[in-house]
This record gives structure tokens, C-alpha cells and sequence, in this order.
């Protein structure tokens, strides 16, 4: 499947039930997947390497998703191909004291990649219409004017050398069911459990309905939105790989010219 196929055209409307969680494409299956998927880390280290030398562009890549979804295993699996000192990640939880004092775009902005950089945000500025909007933290009348401010301030981030890559991680509730009963189960994994997302699950509906119209207000062909269906986590990483190869590819990426007259420098002999 292509890249193209997990995105619609700026207007269009994403239809999540019309997205099946469990797809798995045109891949042949695990084993392969995990095979191909070396090849891609080798491919996005290359890439990122470019683009840290070239140094006149950045590449701003936002993860959103419900609990359980995968955003920490599609860090660590995909972009944790990335060259570590080129890369940072950003994860946006509650807002502090501090951060509710200024508007809701002050903490994600001085968050974004500098030129140069991948930025990886672990949830970001949409939770400002997803669960303010779904919990009821701010009036409508309030978040409803955040689409129009996030789609200005993305407008300016793209005029300003950000490459912007927006990526819903896609499960349904029954992945969701069973990775919170691992959670819920297994020792190593029970620091991760919390009741919170407990409530977060029972609003499954509100915050589907939430995503579609975020996604759909908010795609644009400078920060377009991409729906990665994520109950198989080998093509989770596939296609999240995919995306991002595709991203960096059309992003013309150069090394900078050598020093002139390369080929005329010895190597000289040590003392
Ligand atoms: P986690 O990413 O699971 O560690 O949890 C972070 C929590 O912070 C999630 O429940 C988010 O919904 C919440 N969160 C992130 N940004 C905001 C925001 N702007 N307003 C309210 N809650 C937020
Ligand atoms: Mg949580």
C-alpha cells in the first residue's frame, strides 16, 4: 500500500470506522516485516544524516494516539533508527501551572527542531482539541478557534523550514482491551498501568469523533494528517517507516559542498 493511502486531500473527511485497525496492507506478514524493517532503518539513518549536514530544513514529526496505541513502541522502533544527537523527542502531558498561564501553542513552539533536527512530539498541540475537547476542559466557543490557530501556526513552522509529518496511531478497542490487561498483568509492565486511561477508553466514541474532525480541519498539504492503522505493531513500523522515508526523500536534502580542490590533499604520514 502506498503512503498516499493512509492520507486524504486537504478538505476531505477522514472516516475512521471506514479504517480497519488490524489492516496489514501489502505486507507479507511478521517475519518479513521485521526483515524489511532493518533494511528502512538503515535507509532512515542515511537520511537523517542528510538532512543534520544539509541543515536548512527540519522535520517536525508529531505522534498522536489513544493509550496503548503504540506511540513509545514506534519511537523506539522506528525513529530510534535516527542518529541520537539529531534527534529529540517531546512528550506533552497535562499542562503545569506555568504552561496553562500563556496560550495553549507557548510550550509546543519552543519545543519545535531547530534546522537540522528531527523533533518527535509524543502527543502535542491537538490534544488541545481532542481531550479538552472530549473532557470539557475549556468551553467550545474556546477550542473551537484552536484548528484555525493551529493550522496558522503550522503555516509558519512549514514557511520556516519544518517539514511537518502528523501520525494517528490506529487501534481498535479490543488491542486496546488486551494491552491494558497486559499491563494490568505483568509486572515489568505494570509502572505503565493508570486508572486515567481508564476513563480516557470509556469515551472511545467522543474522542473518535474528536480525532475525525481534528484530522480532517487539519490537514493541509504543508503538515498533512496520516492514519496508521496500529493493531500489528510489525506494520505499524512498516508504514510509519514508510511515511517518513517517503517525507525525507521529497525533501531534497544535499550535502554541503566539500572543501574546493578535494582531490588535492595527501594524507600526510604522522611524526
Ligand atoms: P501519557 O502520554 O499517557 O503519559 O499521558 C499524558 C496525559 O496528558 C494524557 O492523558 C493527555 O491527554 C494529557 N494531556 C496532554 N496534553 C494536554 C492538554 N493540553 N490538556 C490536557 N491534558 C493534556
Ligand atoms: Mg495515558
Amino acid at each position: 500500500m502506498a503512503e498516499r493511502d493512509y492520507r486524504r486531500l486537504p478538505g476531505e473527511r477522514y472516516d475512521l470506522s471506514a479504517i480497519d485497525p488490524s489492516d496489514t496492507g501489502d505486507y507479507e506478514g511478521k517475519k518479513k516485516g521485521e526483515k524489511e524493517l532493518e533494511k528502512r532503518r538503515e535507509v532512515l539513518l542515511e537520511l537523517q544524516r542528510k538532512l543534520h549536514v544539509d541543515g536548512r530544513n527540519s522535520l517536525l514529526v508529531v505522534l498522536q494516539a489513544m493509550d496503548c496505541a503504540g506511540k513509545d513502541g514506534t519511537i523506539r522502533h522506528v525513529l530510534g533508527a535516527f542518529e541520537p544527537q539529531g534527534t529529540q523527542v517531546a512528550s506533552f502531558k497535562v499542562p503545569s501551572e506555568e504552561e496553562r498561564a500563556h496560550d495553549f501553542l507557548w510550550r509546543i513552539h519552543k519545543a519545535v527542531p531547530r534546522l537540522g533536527m528531527v523533533g518527535i512530539f509524543n502527543r502535542s498541540h491537538y490534544e488541545e482539541v481532542l481531550v479538552v475537547r472530549v473532557k470539557e476542559l475549556k468551553p467550545e466557543a474556546v477550542w473551537r478557534t484552536h484548528f484555525e490557530h493551529i493550522n496558522n501556526f503550522e503555516r509558519l513552522l512549514a514557511e520556516s523550514g519544518v517539514t511537518i509529518v502528523k501520525i494517528f496511531l490506529h487501534i481498535s478497542p479490543e488491542e486496546q482491551a488486551e494491552r491494558l490487561r497486559d499491563r494490568q498483568q505483568r509486572p515489568e509492565k505494570q509502572w505503565k498501568f493508570s486508572p486515567g486511561d481508564l476513563e480516557d477508553r470509556v469515551r472511545w466514541k467522543s474522542y473518535m469523533a474528536a480525532y475525525e474532525e481534528a484530522l480532517t480541519l487539519c490537514n493541509t498539504d504543508h503538515a498533512p494528517w496520516y492514519v496508521v492503522p496500529a493493531d500489528k505493531k510489525w506494520h505499524r513500523n512498516l508504514v510509519v517507516s514508510e511515511i517518513l522515508i517517503e517525507t525525507l526523500k521529497n525533501m531534497d536534502l544535499q550535502y554541503p559542498d566539500p572543501v574546493a580542490d578535494i582531490d588535492s590533499y595527501v594524507i600526510p604520514d604522522i611524526e
